[in-house]
């Protein structure tokens, strides 16, 4: 027997993905008596007559012909791997299901300021008095040397014996330290200067709150399923502002006391000073250190708060979606807070789900799961329908609120009112002005998610869907049609409403640019703020402007879906919608749960302090289920309704959709080239999974490129993914045409 393990051959090379090299994946030899290398090492390696850096994604076997000539990797930079097994698993997983090169997930798992060998850490110069010489002794030194003398002094003076170089005279001061150290009085030590993304805040302990009833016990299940090691996610509904927040932070304090470690994952808008300084603030006392991980974070603060997590250092760490690949050290517990936001899918490549990889990550890593929301996806709802996952829930607001009155203004009729300002219905300007006169505030948001390009009638509210769908087809200009994006099916524009007969039916739109006009014609002396992605784009410029809210300092913001977010705002008694149907007009499967959440979350901004809150929506489709459901803030009714929908339709959670892009410069290239794939998958594609005629996408060009997309429907995700991916290595189109795909997708642009 033992001679056949002696024959196994031995693993005597490392394939190796290099940094900075787009993706490019070597073999080199592990030379004799290196320690041991091993999967998700980052090693040194040479290439061509340069040397650099990357990290090992496989241990192989040299072929025969090529073994001898293999360079030997020149240094293995860490004892310890950068990726964790268990994130290698991950990684491997989501590179099939995700169809993407694996390269690709180690690249999240490795980011970029880690990968990057100038972000040494940075260290400073302190100096240690290791002996005092008494009085007498040091009166002789400050005859010779009174700047010694002055050092050690002041040494003796400090509390800790030990001050930074800097504060002792900085590198003028190093010549008599090095003297001192000489004579064994002092020692200097260099020491790592940790850049903290908080910079010199300091944050006020703050101390667990007394639970109520619904809080702890849904404590309590978090805790026995995390002392048992379950990771069977649970789905934590929790109304908004019925303290979800104040539990996440006493079960993290939970897995923290068993040495365990915590990963916070919020959406990427959330993840405001307010949540950060609620973490640093509950652990501010411990010795445990938040790390958080936020792509506005420079280069050098990514780089050491990923190292104190790697080190174990850092046991709790707060990021948006690439945040689930944090080296988190034995880990315990994840929380996905907001779980149903569309910020934790990836839009460009690798196109991962993060929610989705954090339940993998939970179940290969022995950890608990809390995925928390007051409007869970469908995705999640459906998940506890079948038993996959558990639900906990929390129907009372914590601070004893009720939660708001929602009233919903039909445009239709609000249109015939000669007061009217268009998108500003005369019973909406007349509850702002009366927030105005008793200086409360109000926030009103225009729903904008990418462009609509529905055509509606104005008269009655109807929206042009597809006959096989019911969503709402999408107009496209060069070929002046109507295509559904889901199925392909085509039809005319029509001149009139199908409905109604109106000839006013058009595509329409408003910018929060022209909506920020009206209002300041409206309200001359408001304060009113704007806030929408161009504002946001420029640096704090978000965090500013919610401070200014805060502290009453602005009386009406006005923005799009970055403000109904997580933001707790006491003084806000009167929440807006504009225009509550553009969401539900967009060519997607999931149009009318976001609508629901948004509605929702946005009403559970309103009163949160002493005064009840009012919601006004304003809306053309006033009996369309999502806002009726959002009125009455039922997520039960919603969701029971919407799943029964999405069966029939055959929409997930039943099914899952992918989206087939190819894009390219030349247009009949992309066209040729989507049609000679489809006709390749029509003949290969298993009987179960449906595709799409190809049509132009919505956006069909971008960036000088013209877009052309395939929409692919199966119960099996894998499918879809094998399938193609062999197909589009196969078809070899060509460096002009790129081929996408995205899996679960949640953009049909
Ligand atoms: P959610 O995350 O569910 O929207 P939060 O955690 O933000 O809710 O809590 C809403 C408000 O209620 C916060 O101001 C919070 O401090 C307060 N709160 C939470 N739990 C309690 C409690 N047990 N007792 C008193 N106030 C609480
Ligand atoms: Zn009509
Ligand atoms: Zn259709």
């Amino acid at each position: 027997m033992q001679g056949l393990f002696q024959d196994e051959p031995q693993q005597t090379a490392a394939r190796v993905l290099l940094d900075g090299f787009n993706d490019m994946v070597l073999d080199y030899a592990i030379p004799a008596g290196m320690a041991p290398v091993m999967r998700g090492s980052r090693v040194e390696v040479p290439l061509r007559n340069r040397s650099t850096t990357g990290t090992v994604i496989t241990l192989t076997q040299p072929d025969a012909q090529w073994g001898d000539r293999l360079k030997p990797l020149s240094r293995l930079i860490d004892d310890t791997p950068a990726v964790s097994e268990k994130l290698m698993d991950l990684a491997e997983w989501a590179s099939r299901y995700y169809a993407v090169p694996v390269e690709q997930l180690i690249r999240c798992i490795v980011p970029e300021p880690v990968r990057r060998e100038r972000h040494e850490e940075k260290t400073r110069k302190v100096v240690v008095l290791t002996q005092w010489p008494g009085d007498d002794e040091l009166n002789k030194i400050n005859a010779r040397a009174p700047r010694q003398a002055a050092i050690l002094r002041y040494l003796h003076n400090s509390d800790t014996k030990r001050e930074p170089l800097a504060d002792l005279g900085g590198s003028p001061a190093l010549a008599p330290c090095r003297a001192l150290e000489k004579r064994g009085l002092v020692r200097i030590e260099d020491e790592a200067v940790h850049r903290d993304p908080a910079g010199n805040e300091t944050f006020a302990p703050s101390q667990p709150l007394q639970l109520n009833e619904e809080q702890e016990r849904a404590l309590q299940a978090i805790s026995a399923a995390c002392d048992k090691g379950d990771t069977k996610p649970i789905v934590l509904q929790g109304v908004t502002g019925s303290g979800k927040t104040e539990v996440y932070l006493q079960a993290a304090a939970h897995v923290l006391k068993q040495g365990r470690g915590v990963l916070i994952l919020v959406p990427e808008i959330s993840l405001t000073p307010q949540t950060m300084a609620r973490f640093k603030s509950r652990f501010a006392e411990s010795d445990t250190q938040v790390a958080i991980l936020h792509s506005a974070m420079s280069d050098g603060e990514r780089f050491d708060e990923w190292h104190a997590i790697h080190r174990g250092q850092a046991r709790i760490a707060i990021g948006p979606r690439s945040a689930l690949f944090a080296p988190v050290q034995k880990l315990g517990l994840i929380i996905v807070d907001e779980e149903h936001d569309a910020s934790y899918k990836q839009e460009n490549a690798p196109r991962y789900h993060g929610r989705d990889l954090a339940v993998l990550r939970a179940h290969l890593e022995g950890a608990s799961i809390v995925l928390g929301s007051a409007t869970p996806s469908l995705e999640s709802l459906y998940n506890v329908q079948i038993g996959k996952y558990n639900m906990l829930r929390m129907d009372r607001r914590a601070d004893g609120q009720r939660l708001p009155l929602t009233r919903v203004l039909d445009m239709r009729t609000e249109a015939k009112d000669k007061r009217n300002l268009g998108i500003l219905s005369e019973r909406l300007r007349m509850a702002i002005e009366e927030r105005l006169k008793k200086g409360e505030q109000t926030i009103l948001l225009l729903n904008r998610r990418g462009f609509a390009r529905a055509l509606q009638c104005p008269d009655c509210g109807h929206v042009v869907s597809c006959e096989h769908c019911s969503l709402p087809l999408t107009y496209h200009a060069t070929e002046n049609r109507l295509i559904c994006h889901i199925c392909g099916y085509r039809a005319a524009v029509p001149r009139k409403c199908p409905e109604c007969g109106s000839a006013n039916i058009l595509l329409e739109g408003y910018g929060t640019q022209k909506v920020e006009k009206v209002l300041r014609n409206c309200f001359p002396s408001a304060r009113l703020q704007r806030v929408d992605a161009d504002v946001a784009a420029r640096k704090n410029a978000l965090r500013d402007i919610l401070a200014d809210f805060r502290a009453h300092r602005i009386d009406i913001l006005l923005g799009t879906q970055m403000i109904s977010k997580g933001l707790d705002f006491p003084g806000v008694t009167l929440v807006g919608v504009l225009n509550a149907d553009i969401g539900l007009s967009m060519p997607d499967p999931r149009a009318a749960e976001r609508t629901f959440q948004l509605l929702t979350q946005v009403a559970g901004r309103a009163g949160r302090g002493d005064i009840d809150g009012e919601v006004i929506v304003q809306t053309y489709t006033p009996h369309a289920a999502a806002i009726q459901y959002a009125r009455r803030h039922d997520t039960d009714g919603f969701a029971e309704t919407e799943l029964e929908l999405r069966r029939e339709l055959e929409f997930p959670p039943y099914t899952h959709i992918a989206v087939l892009t190819v894009r390219s410069p030349k247009e009949d290239l992309a066209d040729f080239s989507i049609n000679t794939l489809y006709k390749r998958l029509l003949q290969v594609l298993p009987q179960q999974v449906f595709i799409s005629e190809p049509m132009p996408a919505p956006i069909a060009k971008a960036y000088g490129q013209f877009r052309y997309q395939c929409t692919l429907k199966s119960q099996s995700a894998r499918a879809i993914a094998d399938a193609v991916s062999r197909e589009i290595r196969q078809l070899n189109a060509g460096e002009d045409v790129i081929f996408t795909l995205d899996i679960d997708a949640y953009s049909f642009m």
